[in-house]
Parts: C-alpha cells; sequence; structure tokens
C-alpha cells in the first residue's frame, strides 16, 4: 500500500460509494464494466466518469480493456475499503508507516483514538496463481473474478479466528481487534522477529519456552506450521509472541506429525545456527499426541458441537483446503510435504499460471516483491495519516 495522505483525506462518500460498486461487481465480473458500476453505485453518468479517472489517477482502481471495457479493484483499493471500515467502527483514526512485507502480507502501524499504536495486516494473495493448482481449477471456475480478493479474505477469517480462540486461551498472540474484508487489526508487539536478534542473556531458557509452546498448540489441538524466525518477536525481557495463522492445521491433519516435526526444526536449526546450542531432546509428535488420543480426537472431529481452540477455523473444507494449497504452493522451499499441494517449482513447470495481481498498485508495473520477509525497525514512529473525514 502507497499512502498517499491526500488521497487518503479527501477521497469523499462518493468516492467511496464507486469504488464499493466495482467491488460488489467484481463478485461475478472479471472487469465491471461503467453502465454496471453507475447503476450499482447510483451514481449520474455525467459524474462517474470524472470519479473513476480520480480513482485510477490514485491506483484504487485499474482499467482494463483486454476482454472489454471496464474496470477493477487494485489491492490498493481494496486496501481502501477495508481501513475505511475499520475507521467507520471507531477502531482506527489514522493509519502510519509499513513496519514488515512478507510474501503473503503488508503490515502498517494504526493509531486508535487515544493514541494506542497497533498494526493492520493486509493479506495479499494471489501474488503466486492458483490458477495453476489444477485440483481447484473446477472449484475455482465461478470465483476466478474475485479470485487474489477471495484468497486474501479467507487467509484473513481463518488467521483473524485463530488469533481470537488462542488469545482467549492464553497463549502469547497478539490481541486480535477486528477484521475487514482482507485485513485484520490486532495489538502492536513491541519487540523484534528472532531473525534479527543477535545475542540472547537466556537462550536455553528461551528455547525451552519455545519449545514447550509448540508442545502447548498440539495439546490444544493445532500445529502452527510455520513457526519460523519470522513468526517469532521477542521483546527486550525475551518474552516470546506468535503471529502468522492462516496456515495453522489441527492436530488430526493426515500429515500432522511432519507439520510438527518441521515447527520443531526450525527452532533447532535456529538456535544451533545463532546461538551453537544443540537440542539433544527435542519434543516428538507422538510424545504430545499419543495415538489413542489421536483417534479420539479424530472421532469427535466427525461429530456435531465441536469446540475449543483446536476448532475455530470457520471455513468450509474447499476454502480450507484451496488456502492451504495456496498458502503451500507460495512456501519458499515449495512444501512438498502435503499429498494435495504442490511446490513452486512445480507451479513454474506444470503451467504457467497468470500472475494474479503481481501489479499490486495497477500502475502497469510489476512490484518488486521482496523474497523473504522483513521487519523494517520495532519502534512505531509517526506520521500517521488522519483519516478522521472518513468518520
Ligand atoms: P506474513 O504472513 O506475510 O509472513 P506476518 O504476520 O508474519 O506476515 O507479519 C510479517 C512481519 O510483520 C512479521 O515478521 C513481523 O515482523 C511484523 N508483524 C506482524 N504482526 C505484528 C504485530 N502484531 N506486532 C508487531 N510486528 C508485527
Ligand atoms: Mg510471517
Amino acid at each position: 500500500m502507497r499512502l498517499d495522505a491526500n488521497v487518503l483525506r479527501y477521497l469523499s462518500k462518493t468516492d467511496f460509494r464507486v469504488l464499493t460498486a466495482v467491488e460488489m461487481g467484481m463478485k461475478n465480473h472479471e472487469v465491471v464494466p461503467v453502465p454496471l458500476i453507475e447503476s450499482i453505485a447510483k451514481v449520474k453518468r455525467a459524474g462517474i466518469y470524472k470519479i473513476l479517472q480520480e480513482l485510477l489517477k490514485h491506483k484504487l482502481l485499474a482499467h482494463d480493456r483486454k476482454k472489454y471495457d471496464g474496470f477493477k479493484l487494485t489491492y490498493l483499493g481494496y486496501d481502501f475499503l477495508a481501513l475505511r471500515a475499520l475507521v467507520h467502527r471507531g477502531h482506527i483514526v489514522g493509519v502510519g508507516r509499513r513496519i514488515g512485507v512478507g510474501k503473503e502480507s503488508d503490515i502498517h502501524l494504526c493509531v486508535t483514538g487515544d493514541g494506542t499504536v497497533v498494526c493492520l495486516k493486509l493479506h495479499r494473495l494471489g501474488r503466486v496463481s492458483f490458477r495453476s493448482i489444477k485440483r481447484n481449477r473446477d472449484y475455482l471456475q465461478s470465483r476466478q473474478s474475485a479470485s487474489w480478493m477471495y484468497l486474501s479474505r479467507l487467509a484473513a477469517v481463518k488467521e483473524f479466528a485463530y488469533m481470537k480462540a488462542l488469545h482467549d486461551n492464553g497463549f502469547p498472540v497478539p490481541q486480535p481487534i477486528d477484521t475487514n474484508r482482507h485485513a485484520i487489526l490486532m495489538s502492536f508487539v513491541q519487540g523484534y522477529p528472532m531473525a534479527q536478534i543477535r545475542e540472547l542473556r537466556h537462550p536455553h531458557a528461551v528455547l525451552e519456552r519455545l519449545m514447550q509452546l509448540i508442545v502447548r498448540f498440539a495439546q490444544s489441538g493445532l500445529i502452527h506450521g510455520d513457526f519460523n524466525e519470522f513468526n517469532v518477536l521477542i521483546d527486550n525481557e525475551e518474552n516470546i509472541t506468535v503471529i502468522d495463522f492462516p496456515q495453522i492445521v489441527p492436530t488430526t491433519h493426515l500429515n500432522a506429525e511432519m507439520y510438527f516435526a518441521r515447527d520443531v526444526d526450525c527452532i533447532k536449526t535456529l538456535f544451533f545456527r545463532k546461538f551453537g546450542i544443540q537440542v539433544a531432546e527435542a519434543p516428538t509428535f507422538h510424545e504430545v499426541v499419543p495415538p489413542e488420543e489421536l483417534e479420539e480426537l479424530r472421532r469427535l472431529t466427525t461429530r456435531e458441537g465441536r469446540r475449543g481452540v483446536m476448532h475455530a477455523n470457520p471455513l468450509e473444507a474447499d476454502d480450507e483446503q484451496l488456502l492451504s494449497d495456496v498458502l503451500a504452493a507460495t512456501r519458499p522451499d515449495g512444501d512438498q510435504s502435503d499429498e494435495h499441494s504442490l511446490s513452486s517449482r512445480d507451479l513454474r513447470s506444470t503451467e504457467v499460471g497468470e500472475e494474479l495481481h503481481p501489479d499490486e498498485d495497477g500502475d502497469g508495473e510489476e512490484e518488486d516483491l521482496p523474497e523473504t520477509d522483513h521487519r523494517d525497525s520495532a519502534s512505531p514512529t509517526p506520521p500517521f495519516f488522519d483519516l478522521h473525514t472518513w468518520q
């Protein structure tokens, strides 16, 4: 998201109505023709072109003439719609700089009415095509037009639900505040990703806590699935917070044992590489979730009335499968572990998939996407662009 204070501030109600109309039109049109925008937004013909030009200039919309003449929402336009909803709901009054960027998300600081700094995660799925994921092609046919928006929203829905369940159960995760479209608003964690840490006062204690956390996840029926050095934040007191949940799987998953071992290995490797610590005894999946217990859990998941952290994911099975396929395909190492997933190498070699939204701001040029995520700095610094005119 490129934030321009003037654009943010001076977008009128009508501009937003037109933006929303394009969003609605995209539910069943890849590109939304002007007459349709006009009728959904209920804006007179004389005014609509001027507004569309303005939205185009600010890169909230893209003009597409490939199949027929029409407009589509850019990620930036989608960001603005989510931001505005969060302003309307009274959660934030300003938005600040981008502090983190991942393969699948952008992280911005925001500020609440009482001056508290909070964190906004904007999901950015669809940077890698899922048209290439053959298994889902038929299923996706009807959703092709809204593909990247649809996927990013699924990621946000799932992530928010798990963050809430984990937080409610005392796990060290950010406090979830609200979600809208592809965005999640959560507390800002004071701390740095482990990736940026060179020294720890008590490395053995931190290691122990991280392993215990992986075990506690599994005892609650979950595996984080991406327990890497960018997803573990640590503060000056060496308290840890774990983030990033769209890829969580239940311990009843067919490949749960592998996912568990991969999370454990991530931490083992990290501590060996950074602090020279050899882990002699690491927890194993079967120790933590004995086979009899797993049987019982599997039986439970087939019954109605499922509750608890493990069952927080509200996605339908088809959507869950779609999301996990796409996330697996975008993993830098290419996740070959899941029988359903394809590695990124497979993606390149099997079919040339259309990049769904590499051109994030709709200016016709592909953005330079980072290979890995990084955090620019841990200290939240102003300025925040004031969004009170949207209220
Ligand atoms: P991705 O799914 O793209 O990996 P993450 O949720 O891991 O996104 O966030 C990317 C980066 O943004 C993290 O590595 C971290 O540095 C920063 N970040 C994310 N959430 C928070 C938060 N609540 N507080 C502070 N920093 C955060
Ligand atoms: Mg991450």
